[in-house]
């Protein structure tokens, strides 16, 4: 139904990935609603008409809404989104915590563990808050995609004094030798410190390469730490040390 997809990843690390998806013969349609699946067939409405498809499976994936129900004699709010919780966790009921998907806040597994450490430590007298900033993502796509931190169009929106690193996987060893070049490594970083801002991959194992750029930026590490961090050769790893570079200077090998 919306414009296109994955809207809230960045603008290149998308049209590179339906580039991709469109090499793989798949076809996207968007702002295009179903209203019907028949047997065989989903039918929906686009630009006023009525379209049909006829399908062999149907995997019907259509979003998620915190559930909420059987909470409500606790009196804490409620709200649309999920319970109201505010950054240490609790809800506005005092010794009530909320964390995971019934907050609303990221409906993601690893955030709902993290939310369940914090709202511990509070509970036991620590004053501890999540950084949402910090928060990977990942898409389990072929190939996958992962990203942390700010994307090139929010750093934009935000005014954000930023410089921009991208290296390809065609200039990579161990993607070469794989035979898996489509996708790329795209790192921003502030240009006053070059403090790693985002990081954003279409790799494959992009979501198990990720995790470096998240403790970088859990340290608030700069390009400087990542380049001269000594990475293994041959590895995928090895893009993340490259695009480091470009922040600072240039790409070694490319
Ligand atoms: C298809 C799918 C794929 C996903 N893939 C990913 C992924 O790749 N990576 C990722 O990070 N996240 C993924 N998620 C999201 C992830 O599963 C959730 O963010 C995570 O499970 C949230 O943990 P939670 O403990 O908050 O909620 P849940 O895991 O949903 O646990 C809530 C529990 O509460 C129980 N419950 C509900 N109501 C009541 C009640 N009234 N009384 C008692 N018990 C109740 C439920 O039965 C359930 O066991 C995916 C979700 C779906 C649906």
């Amino acid at each position: 139904m919306a414009d296109n997809i994955l809207v809230n990843i960045d603008d290149e690390i998308r049209e590179a990935y339906l580039k991709s998806l469109k090499k793989q013969k798949i076809n996207i349609i968007t702002k295009a609603a179903v209203t019907k699946i028949d047997k065989n067939k989903v039918i929906y409405s686009l630009d006023g008409g009525i379209h049909e498809i006829p399908t062999d499976k149907v995997l019907l994936s259509v979003g998620m809404r915190a559930n909420t129900e059987g909470f409500e004699h606790l009196g804490f709010e409620i709200t649309k989104q999920g319970i109201l919780t505010n950054e240490k966790l609790e809800t506005t009921v005092k010794g009530i915590y909320a964390i995971g998907d019934v907050n609303g806040k990221y409906m993601l597994a690893h955030v709902a563990s993290a939310e369940g450490i914090i709202a511990v430590e509070n509970i036991m007298g620590k004053d501890s808050k999540i950084d949402y900033q910090k928060v990977p993502s990942g898409i389990y796509g072929t190939p996958e995609i992962a990203y942390v931190g700010i994307t090139e169009s929010e750093a934009k929106k935000e005014q954000t004094d930023y410089k921009v690193s991208k290296f390809p996987l065609a200039a990579n060893g161990k993607s070469l030798a794989e035979g898996e070049t489509d996708g790329f490594i795209k790192i921003i970083a502030n240009k006053k410190y070059n403090e790693i801002i985002g990081v954003h991959i279409l790799a494959p194992h992009a979501t198990d390469l990720i995790s470096e750029a998240v403790v970088l930026m859990e340290l608030e590490g700069t390009a400087y730490e990542l380049a001269v961090a000594i990475h293994p050769h041959p590895t995928l790893s090895e893009i993340i040390m490259e695009a480091a570079h470009g922040i600072i200077d240039k790409p070694i090998h490319l």
